[in-house]
Formats: structure tokens, sequence, C-alpha cells
């Protein structure tokens, strides 16, 4: 990703997405449509790892930028041989995005080859890995994945799922992961449930992805959600279900919901466009504010946008054209050039503006920056009143379960009231759904303060998986590796 996108693209940002099919005779193919159709969850790099049980190899490529661009080669294609194959997208959550830090990693046991791509963060990855190199191992990443290889090499005997499954107990943290070995393709989901992967079939194929979107682009269809702490195993006798962690509460992440997942994905058979239908009616219910029209920010406030109009019977309008060919190797060198960043996505449409009191609807505000150029812009076109409403509740605290989230400092609520943030960016009015209300637009009487159901930590600062890095943080030095790749 250029540093462009980085600087006008002011969201929290996706994690990774996983992608993983057994017994299809076009295992690798069916998992570049898979990341295809994943692609919302990381756009940094991208690799598939097959395993052919005619030759009896693993077969592996990985490349940095986007899945077309990585696997659009089709004598690459070809060398991609086998039945069974896993596939990873990165946005680089811990480790900079450089070729060793790719997925999936790849080891050699004395059980056999094992491969691993992983969607989410472990907490204690640093933690683990400090104490693993004073243990003798070398490591060949910065990549927190590379700590759960680790850990089941250094359990020295028995099947690749024991070691996996004692990995799994001694690392902490949000993640999703698919494993492939000689026979098998292993899917394994947090004990809370934090990050999300489903189960499909695509005729005696059995697949793991992160979203169902990734099931739809081949036709599979969705069996069901893993569950929370659930290690799901296909091979050739079907799927198998082991339940190794103490069974806990499910606390998936609400974000997910508000932003992360496409619209047309459903987790726990909840659709995710439907869900932000419903959190834009109730956010309307709670901060109406009379206007001439609702005015989304493209794309994520869309259908937030839409529940928000139909709830207080005002017309919705495209107020905000997005430009969809934005060149994703734009590079702009000065400060002055960069400053435009945002006019080239965004563009006001000034006939439907002009005169108009506008309410635009968004996301979420993270540092603030889009939103203050796009409510200058939305005035430029002519607009009188400009009001916003955020379908998420103020983002007051980072987020460690593998969402690429700025510094608290930086974070626009953390550091002013809403009336000052709304002084900042420059609209009339601001207002953000309440946590309560947010939980009310899931279904629920409310938020659950003893056993929260969701995730909600970057809005209520409630973490719900220890933060065991941050708090050693003091005690030893941080930086993961001397080498550094450019
Ligand atoms: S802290 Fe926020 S973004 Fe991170 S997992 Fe929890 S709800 Fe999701």
């Amino acid at each position: 990703m250029t540093y462009t996108q980085r600087a006008d693209d002011d969201h929290f940002h996706d994690e990774c997405g996983v992608f993983g099919i057994f017994g299809h005779g076009e295992a690798a193919t069916h998992v570049v449509l898979g990341l295809h159709a994943l692609q919302h969850r990381g756009q940094e790099a991208c690799g598939i790892v097959s395993y052919d049980a005619d030759d009896g190899r693993f077969h592996a490529h990985r490349a940095l930028g986007h899945v077309g661009d990585a696997f659009g080669d089709e004598s690459l294609m070809a060398t991609l041989k086998g039945q069974a194959a896993i596939g990873h997208n990165r946005y680089a959550t811990t480790g900079a995005t450089v070729l060793r830090n790719v997925q999936p990693l790849f080891a050699e046991f004395d059980c056999g080859g094992f491969s691993v791509g992983h969607n989410g963060n472990l907490t204690n990855a640093s933690t683990l890995r400090r104490s693993l190199v004073k243990q003798g191992c070398l490591f060949q990443s910065t990549s927190d994945t590379e700590v759960i290889v680790h850990l089941m090499a250094m359990r020295g005997g028995g099947s690749v799922i024991d070691r996996l499954t004692d990995a799994m107990r001694q690392v902490e943290g949000a993640y999703s992961l698919v494993a492939l070995t000689e026979d098998s393709v292993i899917g394994v989901r947090d004990p809370l449930g934090v990050r999300p992967l489903v189960l499909g079939q695509l005729g005696d194929a059995w697949i793991l992805c992160s979203e169902t979107c990734a099931l739809d682009i081949i036709g599979a269809t969705w069996v069901r959600d893993v569950e929370p702490g659930e290690i799901v195993v296909l091979d050739r006798n079907g799927v198998h279900s082991l339940k190794p962690f103490a069974p806990q509460r499910q606390r998936f992440c609400v974000f997910e919901y508000i932003y992360f997942a496409r619209p047309d994905s459903s987790i726990a058979s909840r659709s995710v466009y439907q869900a932000r239908r419903m959190i834009g009616a109730e956010l309307a219910r709670e901060s109406h504010i009379d206007a001439d029209l609702v005015v989304p920010i493209p794309d994520s406030g869309v259908p937030a946008a839409i529940g928000y109009a139909e709830e207080c019977g005002l017309p919705f309008e495209l107020g905000i054209i997005r430009n969809h060919y934005v060149g994703r190797t734009f590079i702009e060198p000065t400060d002055q050039i960069r400053h435009l960043g945002v006019r080239l996505k965004h563009n006001a449409n000034r006939t439907l503006l002009e005169g108009k009191n506008v309410i635009l609807v968004d996301d979420s505000i993270v540092r603030g920056t889009t939103s203050r150029k796009i409510v200058q812009m939305v005035r430029a076109a002519g607009a009188r009143e400009v009001h916003m409403r955020i379908s998420s509740p103020p983002t007051t605290n980072p987020c460690f379960y593998g969402i690429d989230t700025p510094s608290q400092r930086e974070l626009l609520a953390h550091n002013l009231s809403v009336d000052a943030m709304a002084d900042d960016i420059g609209v009339d009015s601001l207002a953000f759904i309440t946590i309560d209300g947010l939980y009310r637009a899931m279904g629920e009487s409310g938020r659950d303060s003893s056993f929260p159901q969701y995730c909600d930590a970057c809005f209520s600062g409630d973490y719900p998986i220890s933060l065991v890095d941050l708090a050693n943080a003091d005690k030893a030095d941080p930086q993961l590796s001397l080498l550094w790749e450019g």
C-alpha cells in the first residue's frame, strides 16, 4: 500500500483474510478466487501453499501486492498443484511488509510439512518469542504467526494436531487460522471467537474462510461458522471437530459488522448489510436532526445511511461520489499534492448539495482527517448546513486484536469531546450511535456490562483478552528483528 492511500484513508484497517480448501482438483485456483473476494481484508501481500498428493510435495508462491497481480499468470498457477491449498491476504498488523513476513508460512517437522496462515493478533507473541529465542529458536520473520510454528516444533513429538493444539493453548489473542498438512486442511478459531471463520462445501470439497463472500465467489454453500475455540480438520473422511479449550462466552468483534466485513457477507447467520442498516436506523432514532438530505460517505457509510434515511423519511442521495479507479501505485511526493489526496477519491455532487441542509453518515471517525476534508468539500459545493452522524460509538481506544489502529493519542475521540470534535471537523452538529444503541441494533436489549455480548474494546476500553505483551513492554526491548528489509 502506498503512502497516499494510508494518508487519505482514515479508518481502522482490516487485518487479514484466510482461505483453505480440501478435496478439489483445482484447489489453488479456488484459493485465488477466495482471496480475491477477501481482498478488502488485506492488500499488502498475499500467498498460497498447495499440497499435491501425486508428487508428495508442497508448492508455494508469495508476493507483495494484490491477488490479481500476484496470481494472474497461468504458468504460475500450473505450478500450484494439488487437491488441497490454503491462502492468505496480508495487511501488516505486526511485522514489516517484506516477503519473509508474507504468509502462509511453511515448516518441515519430523512428522511432515506444515503451512499456516493467520488472521488476527497474538497478544503474547513477543513474550513467547523472547522465551523461544532464549531456548534456541531461530526466527525467520517478524510475523507473530511464526511463534505458533516454533511452539509446535519445540513440543518435540506427537501428531500435527497434538502439536498445534498444544501451541494454541500457549498463545493468547484473537485469531482465525488455516493450516495445511500432507493429508488435511485445519482451521482454528480463538476461544472467544473474536475473528471470523466459516465452513463451506463445494461438491465433495470442504472450505474454511474468513467470510461467506469468499464462498459465494466459487459457488460453495455455507455450512456453519466455526465455533469459538474449535479446531476443524478437513480430510478425506470429511469434517472433524475438536474443542480443546475450556468453553467461554463469545466476544465477536462488533466492528466487523460496522465496517470490516463485506456487506454481502453473513456472520453468525446475520447479514452484515442488514446489520449496518439497522445500526443506521437506530442512529436516526437516537440523534435525528431536521435536514433535506441524507448523504453517505462512500462506500462504507452507505448501508447505515440507507437505514438512517428510511427511519427518518428523508431522501437518500449520493451527494458524494467515490472514484473507484484511484491507482494504488499513485505516489505523491509533496505535502501540497498529498493534501489533495481526498479529492482523488471523493468528489461532491454539487447539484444535489447546493443550498441544502445535509446529514452526512459515516461508519467511524479515527483521526478525523478524511472527515474534515469531506466536510470542507460539501460546504464548498454550497451546502447550507452540514451535520454528521456516525454509525459507531466514538473510537477512544486502539485495537490489539489484529486491526491496524493508530495509537490512542492519535484518536480524535480520545482527545476531544463530541462538541469539540464537531468544531474540529467543521460540522454544525455531530452525533455517534451510543454503545447501547449499537447493541439494540444488533438485536440485544442493550450492552450487558457484566458479560458484554461482543468485543467493543475500541469504544469501551473493556479488553476481553489480556494484553500480555503490552504489560511486558517496559520489561524488554520490543525490537523484533535486527534485519531491516525496506
Ligand atoms: S477492539 Fe474493536 S476492532 Fe478490535 S476486535 Fe475489539 S471491537 Fe474489533
